[in-house]
């Protein structure tokens, strides 16, 4: 029998207070979704702006470890300090 775990992320401790460095994602994305496949809080998701696709961050969950930034092949993720 297959069994389903709903996952209520929404619900979870908004663990991105810890972070020391936030990703942004630019204009270089393609939409690839390697990042999205990575990120271990699995934060990351993909989204539209006039009408392309590109990456995007709920920011309440990035810890800033910056794997999104390295995996990325068209270096589109930049980690910024938080000021
Ligand atoms: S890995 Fe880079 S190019 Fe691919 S979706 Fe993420 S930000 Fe965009
Ligand atoms: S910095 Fe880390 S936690 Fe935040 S979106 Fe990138 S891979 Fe995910």
């Amino acid at each position: 029998m297959k069994q389903i775990i709903q996952n209520k992320k929404e619900s979870y401790p908004k663990t991105g207070d810890w972070k020391t460095k936030i990703p942004v994602v630019s204009d270089k994305c393609v939409g690839c979704e390697t990042c999205v496949k990575h990120c271990p809080e699995a934060t990351m998701f993909m989204g539209e702006i006039n009408g392309k696709k590109r990456a995007g961050v709920k920011y309440d969950f990035c810890k800033g470890c910056g794997v999104c930034a390295e995996v990325c092949p068209y270096g589109a993720i930049e980690m910024k300090d938080i000021k």
